[in-house]
């Protein structure tokens, strides 16, 4: 560690450049955990205290104007300014135990610190001043401070006492704070044109993420020759261009049932018109809103796969999921989500069960299930065969075992997939009779997802092989269909 007579020179130097006092502490090296950098003026105290200067000996007085480093990122005014403005957001309304936050700096502010840390190591080519591009700290080369943790040092208690609540960096509800400043933009052309000039034909688009890595890699000549080395004193500090509200997106899961026939899964508006009356997506998303207050506008649904408009969801129901973005709460109780299930029963269209809070990492499955998982069906067929107990006996001996089908893209998607042949799995049937038809049958099968399972009944004008019609002989098709099971555990 320096000492204060190496220092105090420095200080000085850096307060008649206009700097404010957690600027002069960063570029000193000081650590942001320690208590100085909220209040900087026991920094100062104890170095006179310590060094040889007279104690009667005060530090120059520090001056008012905007700090040309941080622009006033720093300044107390600043802080004071944020926390007014959170004082008229709904974060009341966000039943949440602790927050975080995270804050945009105007991009300039990065180019004003490689100016000041390049003037100060020539003015004071003695002191070892740190580095602001390493992300580890060695023996040689003291880190820098950087600005966000700076901020967070200086800012978390206030806003802890706003929002009354702790910041906590794990929490799920964050603050994205953004400040700008007039000519952020102008001040980052010319970096711009810097980096043009030393990478000729290459187009490169400059951003807060990157800015460090070329700050880095810029000759000193070309950097002085751009810009005011040390930093100009800004006119105008920074201002707050918005805060940000962002809580972490929260999934409910269950299984869902839909009891009757043209029903679909979600709105579907064709030609600027629905063409089923209900969905499942509406009655459910009907129930959570007026449940638990969440915006329509905020919930998307998820299911493993989707069966048909006039395909009932039977036996043990399709397991789905909502998302629902930025949620003012996630903590509900067991008995809200049994009204919702309730709720949803009362449509007499659909139904859902096991209805729970589902973690991010859980929904992988459904997605992965979708592929992977055997779907049970139940279908009435009608054939053409003269004799049906043949027919059924002809199915029953070929579905013993498992059926390899080629599904050429079938017609009724044609439009909406790529034509190819796609091999699919019946991993095994039965068939039985319905009595009093001659002409009728009960189908159940079991298929790998994704299988086109009315096109291997009727086998759509024989882009599906095999298919029943061609193992009976006669030209048969499906009348009615269920969905039975879909084999994945969830939620
Ligand atoms: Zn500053």
């Amino acid at each position: 560690m320096a000492s204060p007579e190496e220092i105090l020179p420095i200080v000085d130097y850096l307060i008649d450049l206009s700097c404010c006092p957690r600027c002069i502490l960063r570029f000193l090296g000081q650590h942001a955990k320690e208590t100085f950098y909220l209040n900087p003026k026991e920094y100062f105290n104890s170095l006179i205290m310590t060094g040889d200067k007279d104690p009667q000996e005060n530090i120059k007085k520090l001056k008012s104007n905007v700090c040309p480093v941080c622009l006033d990122c720093y300044k107390d005014s600043t802080i004071e300014k944020i926390t007014e403005q959170l004082k008229t957001l709904d974060l009341e309304s966000y039943d949440y135990s602790n927050f975080f936050f995270n804050v945009s700096f105007p991009k300039c502010i990065a180019v004003r610190a490689h100016s000041i840390l390049l003037h100060l190591k020539n003015k004071f080519p003695n002191y070892r001043f740190g580095n602001l591009y390493e992300t580890t700290s060695n023996e040689n080369v003291p880190l820098l401070e950087p600005p966000h943790k700076i901020f967070r040092v200086i800012s978390s208690k206030a806003l802890s006492e706003v929002l009354n609540r702790p910041c906590h960096p794990k929490s799920q509800l964050s603050l994205l704070i953004c400040l700008g400043y007039e000519d952020d933009d102008i001040e980052v052309k010319n970096l711009k044109d810097i980096i043009n000039n030393t990478k000729k034909n290459q187009h490169i688009r400059i951003s807060r993420n990157n800015i460090p890595e070329f700050l880095k890699e810029t000759d000193e000549k070309m950097f002085k020759s751009r810009f005011s080395v040390p930093p100009e004193i800004p006119n105008t500090p920074v201002s707050i261009v918005n805060i940000e509200i962002n809580a972490e997106p929260l999934f409910l899961g269950g299984r869902y049932f839909k009891f009757k026939r043209n029903v679909g899964q979600t709105p579907w508006i064709k030609d600027g018109q629905s063409v089923t009356d209900y969905n499942v997506q509406d009655e459910v998303f009907k129930a959570v809103s007026s449940v638990l207050g969440f915006d329509y506008n905020s919930m998307t649904f998820t299911a493993s796969g989707r069966e048909d408009v006039d395909v009932r969801m039977l036996g043990t129901g399709r397991p789905f999921y909502i998302k629902i973005d930025n949620p003012k709460r996630r903590k509900f109780l067991q008995e809200d989500l049994h009204k919702i299930e309730r709720m949803v029963i009362q449509s007499e269209l659909v139904a859902i069960t096991n209805l729970q809070t589902v973690p991010e990492s859980e929904l992988r499955r459904i997605k992965h299930g979708e592929e992977q998982k055997r779907k049970t069906y139940k279908a009435i067929c009608k054939t053409t065969c003269p004799n049906v107990k043949e027919a059924i006996s002809v199915i029953n001996k070929h579905g013993e075992s498992q059926l390899n089908v080629t599904q050429l893209t079938v017609m009724r998607v044609l439009h909406r997939r790529t034509l190819l042949p796609r091999n699919k799995i019946i991993y095994h049937m039965t068939a039985e009779e319905i009595p009093g038809h001659s002409d009728l049958f009960e189908l159940v099968m079991v298929t790998q997802a994704g299988a086109y399972v009315k096109e291997f009944v009727h086998g759509d004008f024989k882009r599906t092989q095999p298919n029943i019609s061609s193992l009976i002989g006669y030209p048969t098709d499906m009348i009615a269909l269920d969905c039975i099971d879909i084999d994945l555990a969830w939620p």
